[in-house]
């Protein structure tokens, strides 16, 4: 159903969720759609699903939509949670479960944001689009535009892996590729979709992108018994921190889920993590991290734009931050696959080094429940997953 009104997400105030809206016009922070939750809960049973569709859709009553006919969609979400024994006795995390978010179309968890940010901008009449992107986000919106029949613009460092910058263009989107990390993509590309009157789908600069990333902790709830006592999430510009915990609150207001929220581990790169610090030094908001330098390359996000939310969910989980090495990544790509063939983005390999790390620090204890995000395909880090063969 269509949010009833956009809130701030630090000041609280309203705006108008019947056009297109960026960030909070007051205080630049995030704006989340607010729902008429307890008409949600008359028809959104979390027992009662099995004939809805098999994609995030399925969860139509908080999702930005009035009919179905509106949603541009590929088929993403409803991802697999697997069991992976091998991978847990090898993390120290007996009974692990992975989300396996590679299996989404444009082959990672990018593709729930762009698809309901897309599906939002269309309906709310955006005539192109626009992302900065370490890659992953480009490409979604690359195809999520394309579905729409709507022009997009994707700006992206140099270096990104040379198959996302082909697979936006072969999808047909105008390329800016730019020196640096996404925060300078994110200032050239800026001024060029100012021109030609791109919308601006940048992380957590627009509502939508969060309410797809969200479904992920919807699904959990729906696809386990119970939830999991700690999600280990790689986390970057931090779309999906912010929206699982929205949706954790939400569930409680619709009955799904009583007060017991998973604690959340978040792993960065040594080279690359501006939360893990502000996290250490008990800051409320990040800092730009010098010289961010990673093969993850969705890690490589020296300024998340909403430090302070994802700090404060990981705080109120009473959670914890952790960063680990190159090396660490490298060995984590290795053990994904030869453990359960799964082939995994960089940035999953991260999670799993960094859950390793949480065992062996006594941080998650034996007997925890733990559902790892393994975010992306391998596919498409070719040049990576070669560096991490012996
Ligand atoms: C973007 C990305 C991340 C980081 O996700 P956020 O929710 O933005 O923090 C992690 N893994 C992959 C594969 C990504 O593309
Ligand atoms: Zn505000």
């Amino acid at each position: 159903m269509l949010p009833r009104r956009l809130e701030c997400s630090r000041c609280g105030l309203g705006h108008d969720a019947g056009t297109l809206q960026g960030s909070c016009e007051s205080c630049a922070a995030p704006l989340f759609a607010r729902y008429d939750l307890d008409a949600a809960a008359r028809t959104l049973r979390r027992g009662d699903l099995a004939g809805r569709r098999r994609d995030l859709w399925r969860y139509a009553e908080v999702l930005p939509i009035a009919a179905e006919r509106e949603i541009v969609g590929l088929g993403e979400g409803m991802t697999p949670c697997l069991p992976a024994g091998r991978l847990g006795a090898w993390a120290g995390a007996p009974g692990l479960l992975v989300k396996d978010e590679g299996a989404n179309p444009t082959g990672s968890f990018k593709a729930r944001g762009m698809a309901v940010a897309v599906t939002a901008a269309k309906r709310l009449g955006a005539r192109a689009l626009f992302v900065p992107s370490a890659g992953n986000a480009g490409v979604a919106l690359a195809a999520y535009a394309a579905r729409a029949g709507l022009p997009a613009l994707v700006a992206l460092p140099l270096d990104a892996p040379a198959a996302m910058t082909s697979d936006c263009r072969a999808c047909g989107a105008e390329i800016l590729a730019v020196e640096g990390t996404i925060r300078e993509a994110a200032a050239a590309g800026r001024a060029r979709a100012g021109a030609i009157g791109a919308f601006d789908l940048s992380t957590l600069r627009e509502p939508y992108r969060v309410e797809g990333k969200k479904t992920m902790a919807y699904e959990l709830a729906e696809q386990l018994e119970r939830l999991p006592d700690w999600i280990v999430y790689p986390c970057g510009g931090g779309t999906g921190v912010v929206g699982m915990w929205k949706a954790f609150e939400e569930m409680e207001a619709l009955g799904w889920t009583d007060g017991r929220r998973p604690k959340l581990l978040v792993v960065q790169s040594e080279r690359c993590a501006p939360v893990v610090r502000a996290f250490e030094e008990g800051k409320e908001e990040t800092e730009p991290f010098p010289e961010p330098e990673t093969c993850a390359s969705g890690l490589r996000v020296p300024a998340p734009p909403a430090g302070f939310l994802l700090l404060r969910a990981l705080r109120e989980s009473g959670g914890a931050a952790l960063a680990v090495s190159e090396a660490e990544i490298l060995e984590g790509i290795r053990a994904f696959a030869r453990l359960e063939g799964i082939v995994p983005s960089p940035e999953g390999a991260a999670a799993l080094a960094g859950l390793r790390r949480a065992t062996r620090a006594g941080l998650v204890r034996e007997g925890e429940a733990a559902v790892l995000f393994q975010t992306g395909s391998g596919a498409k880090y070719g040049e990576v997953i070669a560096r991490a063969l012996p």
